[in-house]
């Protein structure tokens, strides 16, 4: 009898086991046939505000009225309040979006103008991935040059256009290049990533003039303040600061920010644009858009213009909403995030692993003690755009180091090559104008540890000649148009 049952309940269970082996060997059957899951489908937008400081972003609590479609995109995702980025300029800051390593990995700074060959970018991963990859690039930074472009698809270096006159567009450049693509060069069959760069706040400045209502008391308004803004002369902004004849006029400088102020509605308005042909193709439920910031400017903060020499706040500090599943509607995240962190979000809203990188996925809540790493390698590239009596100028003598920073929990260090370092409580002193004398041991020893490893860039170079960059022509104009050479 005992012998009976054991053996029923012997045959019930092969009986059950294969049955469940002919459920799953059906599910794998179905997975075979149905398309992939809608989750690892799902459409990516990264677009780069780019020289756009977090404190003149509307979301952030800025007066004017610079960013009106970046505070539509937050009402419908969540608005990171303490992102940073990995430095203080744009080609560092776009190889850790694009690797998921901080410069120190991915070593592209001042002192190697390019992202070496061996990281696997978000391009090239999705790619493989089977996703149709699209990049639009205004900055000449983020170009074939500098191996960013490695892995998409489809470049349009829209820098290269020789006409940059506002006065002939018709439409912005880089909307104009999303929406042709989207409309005409995506491979429907594939899902797609679009990235774009939108160069507009970056100097010189010359908004359009539908700024004028907006921004200026008018087209008079407007005009005045360009010309006190021409006043600075051909040199640009941050070699009349360190090596003019006479001290920039705080009119010059302020007349400067009102502009750069019209740019930022200009590359606003172009975001919002290119997110409603996003829209038009895509299902925003499923799509991935972040929208971000890869530093800032400074108007004489610190004694400063332009965004060098510095990893202050006013350049470190970015802007960042993300849209689509994971991220909730009209939310403000309050946990340490960093540009590091766009790769491994991207990757996985593609269904994808970063695998080991710096970053973490932005859907994932941060700890509030996370380490949020910064640097700047010896200024070479940007000393280089001097010339040689300039050099020689007092007050750039201060400057001639490597910089690395860390901010962990309300504290921030800022340690130079020439052994410099700086604490501050960013809690009590946002703005960074105080030094703290007394740190606790303990919390001096966290923050220096997590201010981490030097960068190969953090000594002068021996030979400046033998490692200044070399551009085809096109680039060096561009790059002059901008005053890095
Ligand atoms: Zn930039």
């Amino acid at each position: 009898m005992r012998k009976e049952l054991l053996q029923g309940s012997a045959i019930a269970l092969g009986v059950g086991i294969v049955a469940v082996l002919v459920v799953v060997a059906g599910l794998r059957t179905w997975r075979a046939l149905a398309p992939p899951p809608r989750s690892t489908r799902a459409n990516l937008v990264l677009v780069v505000l780019d020289t756009v400081r977090r404190d003149h972003l509307q979301v952030y609590g800025y007066e004017r009225p610079t960013t009106p479609r970046l505070q539509a995109l937050a009402a419908q995702g969540t608005v990171f309040e303490e992102a940073r980025s990995t430095s203080c300029w744009t080609l560092p800051a776009h190889a850790s979006m694009f690797t998921g390593f901080l410069p120190f990995r991915h070593g592209a700074d001042q002192h190697h103008l390019a992202l070496s060959g061996d990281p696997a970018t978000l391009a090239r991963r999705l790619g493989d991935a089977g996703y149709d990859t699209a990049g639009i690039s205004a900055n000449p930074w983020v170009s074939y040059r500098t191996g960013l472009s490695r892995g998409f698809d489809h470049y349009r270096d829209l820098w290269r256009q020789r006409d940059r006159s506002r006065k002939t567009w018709t439409r912005h450049p880089s909307v104009a290049a999303a929406r042709d693509w989207l409309d005409h060069g995506w491979d429907r069959k594939r899902p797609f990533f679009l990235f774009v760069n939108l160069m507009d706040a970056h100097g010189p400045y010359r908004p359009p003039r539908s700024s004028a209502r907006v921004l200026f008391d008018g087209v008079g308004d407007m005009a005045g303040t360009f010309r006190r803004y021409r006043s600075i002369g051909r040199k640009g902004l941050v070699r009349a600061w360190f090596a003019g004849d006479e001290p920039v006029a705080p009119e010059a400088l302020q007349a400067a920010r009102r502009l750069y102020d019209a740019e930022i509605r200009s590359a606003d308005a172009a975001m919002g644009e290119i997110l409603d042909a996003v829209d038009a193709v895509s299902d925003p439920a499923t799509t991935t858009v972040l929208v971000v910031t890869d530093h800032g400017e400074n108007f004489g903060d610190h004694g400063l213009v332009g965004h060098a020499f510095s990893l202050h706040d006013t350049l470190v500090s970015v802007g960042l909403v993300a849209r689509g599943p994971g991220f909730a509607p009209g939310a403000r995240a309050n946990g340490p995030v960093s540009l590091v962190d766009v790769f491994p979000t991207l990757l996985a809203a593609a269904g994808l692993r970063a695998g080991v990188v710096d970053g973490v996925s932005l859907t994932v809540p941060p700890g509030e003690d996370r380490p949020i790493h910064a640097s700047y390698a010896w200024p070479e590239q940007v000393l280089s755009t001097f010339y040689p009596r300039e050099l020689e100028d007092p007050r750039l003598e201060v400057h001639k180091r490597a910089l690395t920073s860390a901010v962990v929990g309300p504290w921030k260090i800022v340690r130079g090559s020439d052994d410099s370092e700086v604490v501050y409580h960013l809690g009590e002193d946002p703005g960074e104008t105080t030094p703290c004398e007394d740190v606790p041991a303990q919390v001096l020893d966290q923050l220096r540890k997590a201010a981490g490893v030097p960068s190969p860039g953090h000594q002068e170079p021996r030979s400046r000649r033998r490692s200044a960059p070399r551009f085809d022509d096109e680039t060096s104009e561009a790059l002059r148009a901008l005053g890095y050479l």
